[in-house]
């Protein structure tokens, strides 16, 4: 008898095993039997081969009438001609000589498959079949064979689904009663059938209702598996010891507050006061705050990194990249004043220093923040990945707060740990809001906080959809009302998908940007690619938008130049920016009222959301307009009025998740997990994901190292295997 853990090289023997892994990357009797069905055929009442139309799945009962076998094209091919006295059929079988020996003449069976044509002939192709032994009951056979269902699998090219339901057939004959890691409790609760009995069914249903019984309890178990995996690290968490850092009745944070030109909105007191009791535990806080662009997490985030600093220790900011290094570097200076400025003429002396730490920094200005990081002089460390690299030495590293989480994979966030000599307090902070099940999938092993409300003052965005394809005349209006915003004393952003227009660029390029192409130059045949930066920012200059100041910003400039140029923008010296999406997240200038994004269709819903998150920060109400080619009924258009039509993250999230892959919404973060997710969908499981929390934290809480249920205790190791060693893998 066979496990999960059986080589199919034992149980199918080399050949076939071997293609299996070839095609699908399967090695174990597990490894096949979690290769699911995707559907199931219904085999149909008797049909009459008479009857039979081509196209149609359908069963007969039949008697073989002759059995040839020859070879063709370096193939052995079988045909089988079988009658049921109205007319004949032909089966067909190439490479499988050997059912030659049971597929003899006048034997009666039933086969089923769905009717080809070929050379004039009715056909059925690889049929699925039952002879019926000699001797029994023809109708009771019939009963049998045409009440089952056949699995459709996920196929490849060299290894059809009916080959794979084979395989499947002969390693759920040898396989053992399995270990069962559901309590007898459960499975009466949730009416489950045993996990032995869900692989059956899954694969080889009694019924549709047992296939469906048997789906969700197998889709429920990869659910519990992950949670419990969570929940343990969780639970590690809560055994680690970490240092205690409490707020100070007279220390920095109170000062800070002080100094604050506004006050905190309930919800940001509510998450602050949440840190603080996380921080001043002697475990140390592992705690997402995700709240919409502008909700102000920043700001929470220094109140929890000057409460580290107040207690002597030090407080690390990860950021994605080097110009929302910049900015927080700009932001939290200047929410803190003269607490920034410790050691400096005018600087407070209770005060701290904030230091920058980035790839594209030079010799000597790294040397300094190394020094002052490894001496603790500096309180606040901001950075990009350079902050992870192994030359980085902390005084006391207290507080990790990352910036943007999916940017970064868990495994980022550990090595950033590491360089703390006693684990340290972690922050992730993320504006790009989660449907909960998604959050407890993606960051089960994380406290969550919200915050919903943003700050009073900040007015809300309007958003239009330009679609040029129908009214090509309101693109001119959109570059009129910039030069309205601009005369009123705003500023405004205009984003375009790409850096520049290289040649390769022009391949693969939609009718809908074509289209845009098109409007922007008025030469309704000339080839232009996709809006970018460097091609619309002069022509704008000198066209639409001629009179204002314009200045490009790109990945691909110095950072020196992007610089120059987000402080001129923020300083009020260019009237527009034209821009890719490094102005993204974090970028902050109150003044910009407007933005116009080229070529809407090819940017994300969340990452719209985010884009247009940059104005109406200061009072003045923003104004967002989406620029697309795409057709009207096209998907890519109802994307963009689905953004247009509401501002609530939340909602957006789940549209922007619901149009991508599952793979893509696990992404980096639960990479090794994810190949173990093979039937749980975040968002269509939701209730089923509830359900598994709930149920997985009741069973931690009893019994936190699974001891008394060995088989879950097994099974969640291995995820954690799995999951760790995809880490290593990605070095
Ligand atoms: P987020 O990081 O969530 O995108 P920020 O912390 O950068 O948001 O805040 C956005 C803007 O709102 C900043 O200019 C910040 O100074 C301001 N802000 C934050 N909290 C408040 C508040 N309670 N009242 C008024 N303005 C606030
Ligand atoms: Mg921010």
């Amino acid at each position: 008898m066979s496990t999960l853990e059986t080589p199919l090289k034992k149980e199918l023997g080399d050949r076939t095993a071997t293609a299996l892994t070839k095609a699908f990357g399967i090695e174990t009797v597990g490894d096949l039997l979690r290769h699911y069905p995707r559907r199931y055929v219904v085999r149909g009442e008797l049909s009459d081969i008479a009857e039979l139309a081509e196209g149609e799945e359908a069963t007969v009962l039949a008697e073989i009438a002759a059995v040839h076998l020859r070879r063709a094209s370096g193939r052995v091919i079988l045909e089988v001609v079988v009658t049921d006295g109205s007319a004949k059929l032909w089966l067909t079988f190439f490479n499988q000589p050997w059912r030659e020996k049971e597929l003899r003449v006048g034997r009666t069976g039933m086969f089923a498959g769905k009717v080809g044509v070929f050379n004039g002939k009715r056909q059925l192709s690889h049929p699925d079949y039952e002879l019926i032994p000699d001797g029994d009951d023809v109708d009771e056979a019939v009963s049998g064979f045409a009440g089952k269902f056949l699995p459709v699998y996920p196929s490849a090219a060299k290894f059809p689904s009916w080959k794979i339901a084979q395989c499947v057939e002969i390693v759920l004959d040898g396989l053992e009663e399995l270990p069962e890691y559901l309590s007898e409790e459960l499975l009466n609760e949730f009416e489950y059938p045993k996990f032995t009995q869900a692989l059956h069914e899954i694969h080889q249903p009694s019924s549709l209702e047992a296939a469906a019984q048997a789906r969700e309890r197998l889709t429920f178990d990869e659910a519990l598996l992950l949670q419990l995996l969570l929940a343990q690290r969780r639970a590690e968490y809560q055994s680690m010891p970490a240092i205690s850092r409490k707020v100070k009745s007279d220390g920095l944070v109170a000062r800070f507050e002080s100094l604050l030109p506004f006050t905190l909105t309930d919800g940001q007191r509510e998450v602050a006061a949440e840190i603080e009791a996380d921080m001043a535990a002697t475990h140390p806080m592992h705690r997402l705050l995700q709240g919409e662009v502008g909700s102000g997490k920043t700001v929470v985030a220094l109140r929890a990194a000057l409460t580290v600093v107040d207690s002597g220790g030090q407080a690390a900011l990860l950021a994605p990249t080097e110009v929302l290094a910049q900015q927080h570097i700009k932001t939290i200076t200047k929410l803190m004043g003269p607490l920034a400025q410790a050691g400096t003429l005018g600087g407070d002396a209770d005060g701290t220093q904030v230091v920058l730490l980035t790839g594209s920094m030079n010799a000597a200005q790294k040397r300094d923040a190394l020094s002052k990081i490894a001496s603790g002089d500096a309180g606040i460390v901001i950075g990009t990945h350079a902050l992870l690299s192994a030359g980085v030495d902390f005084f006391d590293l207290g507080l990790v707060i990352v910036d943007e989480q999916h940017r970064f994979g868990v495994e980022q966030r550990d090595a950033l740990r590491t360089k703390a000599k006693i684990p340290p307090h972690v922050l992730v902070m993320t504006a790009t809001p989660i449907p909960r099940t998604v959050a407890m999938t993606i960051f089960g092993d994380l406290e969550i906080s919200t915050l919903r409300q943003l700050p009073a003052g900040r007015t809300p965005i309007t958003t239009h959809v330009i679609p040029v394809l129908e009214k090509p005349h309101y693109l001119e209006r959109a570059w009129q009302r910039i030069k309205e915003e601009v005369a009123k004393g705003h500023q405004a952003y205009v984003v375009a998908p790409r850096i520049s227009a290289s040649e390769s660029e022009l391949d693969g390029m939609s009718e809908a940007d074509k289209a845009i192409a098109r409007i922007m130059d008025g030469d309704s045949d000339e080839k232009v690619p996709l809006t970018s930066v460097e091609e619309l920012a002069p022509k704008l200059a000198l066209g639409a938008l001629k009179g204002l100041s314009v200045a490009p910003l790109h990945g691909r400039q110095s950072s020196e130049l992007k610089d120059a140029t987000m402080q001129a923008f923020a300083d009020g010296k260019i009237d527009v920016l034209i821009a890719t999406t490094v102005i993204e997240v974090g970028v902050d200038v109150p003044n910009a009222s407007m933005m116009v994004i080229m070529d809407g269709d090819r940017f994300g819903v969340s990452q719209l959301h985010q884009l247009r998150g940059r104005v109406g920060r200061g009072g003045v109400p923003g104004l967002c307009l989406l620029v697309s080619g795409a057709s009207e009924e096209s998907d890519a258009m109802v994307r963009l009025n689905a953004v247009a039509s509401t501002v609530d993250g939340f909602e957006l999230s789940r549209i922007d998740l619901e149009q991508r892959s599952e793979g893509d919404v696990l992404g980096k973060a639960q990479s090794g997990v994810r190949s173990h997710l093979r039937l749980l969908k975040v968002l269509r499981d939701e209730p089923l994901i509830e359900k598994a929390r709930i149920v997985g934290s009741k069973l931690i809480e009893q019994d936190p190292t699974l001891e008394q249920s060995p088989p879950l205790a097994a099974a969640v190791a291995k995820l954690r295997m799995d999951d760790a060693s995809s880490f290593v893998d990605k070095g």
